[in-house]
C-alpha cells in the first residue's frame, strides 16, 4: 500500500477546545493546546497508511474562529507556501463559526494549487465522549492522503464535516448544532461521506499545472451592510462613507433588489463616486442577484453597483478584500469565476 504525508495544522476551534472548568465538561471552553488535540487521536490514520503531523504554528496560537481574520488567513496561506512541497496534502482544524470565511479566503490566496486542502473541525470537543471531531478529522485525513486511500485528488479548497464534503468558497455554516452543520446552497457537494468518502468526478477542479504561490495581502476595509425595510439613508451613509473603507458588500432582497428611496440611491451614488467597490449579495441562501430582472435592482447596476451573482456572503467578502489588495481591475476580476466561487451566467440553463 502507497503512503501518504499530511500535514494537519491546528489554529483552534471547538475540536480542540477543553473545560474551563475540569469539573464540569458541559460548561465554558477554551481552545485547547497542541497537546490537548493529540491525547485523543492516537492510531488515527495509521490503517490507512498515512504519515501525517500536528502543527501549531507560533503565527497561529490556537483560538475560538472568532477571532480569525484577514491576518490569519495570510498566515495560514504562508504556512501552506512554507510547506506545500513536502506533503501530499493539508488538513486545517478550525473552527465552525468562521471556517467558510477562512476557506473562501485560502481559496483566493492559493494560485495554482494543486494538492487538497481540506478544513474541518466539530461541534463537540474530541475530549468528549459523543465527539463528531474524530471522524470529521479521519474523513479528511483520507482525503488529503489520497495517495494512500486511493480517493481522486481533490486539488482544492475543500470543507469536510458530517456527511459532506463542499468546496470551501461555496460553503455555508447552516447549523450551531447539526453535525451536518455545512451545505453549499448553490453547488452540489463535492463528496458525501456514506461508508466510506465518495468524491463526485463530475466537480472536480484541474489543476493548472503552472507553479504553486500564494497572494501576500487583503484588504480589511469592507464593511457588510445588510439592506432593511426602511433603512434611513443617514445610517447607509453613515457605514459607507468613513475614510478607511474601501468596499462594500450590500445584502439586498431577493434577485438583488433595492428601495427606491431617493436618499438612498444618493448613499449608493455618493459611495460609488469616490471610488468604493459596491458588491450586491443577496439576502436569499440559495439563487442568484440579477439586477436587470427589477427597477429596484436596475437601479443599483445603473450606479455601478458589482452583481455577486452567486457567490455566497463569505466568498464575495473574501473575494472583494483579496482583489482590492492585489488586482487592478477589482470590477472585472470580481465578475469572473476565478476558482469555481460563482456560476457564469451564461452556463445557467
Ligand atoms: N466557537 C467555535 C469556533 O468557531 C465553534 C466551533 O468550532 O464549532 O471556534
Amino acid at each position: 500500500m502507497a503512503s501518504s504525508r499530511v500535514l494537519v495544522i491546528y489554529t483552534g476551534g471547538t475540536i480542540g477546545m477543553v473545560p474551563v472548568d475540569p469539573a464540569n465538561p458541559d460548561g465554558t471552553r477554551r481552545p485547547g493546546a497542541k497537546e490537548d488535540v493529540l491525547r485523543y487521536i492516537p492510531g488515527v490514520g495509521a490503517r490507512d497508511g498515512i504519515d501525517w503531523e500536528l502543527l501549531a504554528d507560533p503565527s497561529l496560537p490556537p483560538v475560538d474562529s472568532s477571532d480569525i481574520g484577514a491576518r490569519e488567513w495570510l498566515a495560514l496561506a504562508a504556512i501552506l507556501e512554507r510547506e506545500y512541497a513536502h506533503w501530499d496534502g493539508f488538513v486545517i482544524l478550525h473552527g465552525t463559526d468562521t471556517m467558510a470565511y477562512t476557506a473562501s479566503a485560502l481559496s483566493f490566496l492559493c494560485e495554482n494549487l494543486a494538492k487538497p486542502v481540506i478544513l474541518t473541525g466539530s461541534q463537540t470537543p474530541l475530549f468528549h465522549d459523543r465527539t463528531d471531531g474524530r471522524l470529521n478529522l479521519i474523513h479528511s485525513l483520507r482525503i488529503a492522503g489520497y495517495r494512500a486511500t486511493g480517493l481522486p485528488l481533490l486539488a482544492e479548497v475543500a470543507i469536510c464535516f458530517g456527511k459532506r464534503v463542499v468546496r470551501g468558497n461555496r460553503a455555508r455554516k447552516m447549523s450551531t448544532t447539526d453535525s451536518d452543520a455545512f451545505d453549499s446552497p448553490n453547488l452540489r457537494p463535492l463528496g458525501s461521506i456514506e461508508t466510506d468518502v465518495f468524491l463526485d468526478p463530475s466537480l472536480r477542479t484541474q489543476p493548472t499545472g503552472q507553479p504553486f504561490f500564494v497572494h501576500k495581502a487583503m484588504s480589511t476595509g469592507i464593511v457588510d451592510v445588510t439592506i432593511v425595510p426602511g433603512m434611513p439613508a443617514a445610517v447607509l451613509d453613515t457605514l459607507l462613507s468613513g475614510p478607511a473603507i474601501e468596499g462594500a458588500l450590500l445584502r439586498t432582497f431577493g434577485q438583488g433588489n433595492f428601495p427606491s428611496n431617493p436618499e438612498l440611491l444618493a448613499a449608493i451614488t455618493r459611495a460609488a463616486a469616490s471610488g468604493k467597490v459596491l458588491v450586491n449579495v443577496t439576502q436569499c441562501p440559495r439563487g442568484r442577484v440579477n439586477m436587470e430582472q427589477y427597477e429596484a435592482g436596475r437601479a443599483l447596476a445603473d450606479r455601478g453597483v458589482l452583481s455577486a451573482a452567486d457567490m455566497t456572503p463569505e466568498a464575495a467578502y473574501t473575494k472583494l478584500a483579496w482583489l482590492l489588495a492585489t488586482h487592478s481591475n477589482v470590477s472585472s476580476a470580481m465578475r469572473q469565476n476565478l476558482r469555481g466561487e460563482l456560476t457564469p451566467h451564461s452556463s445557467i440553463r
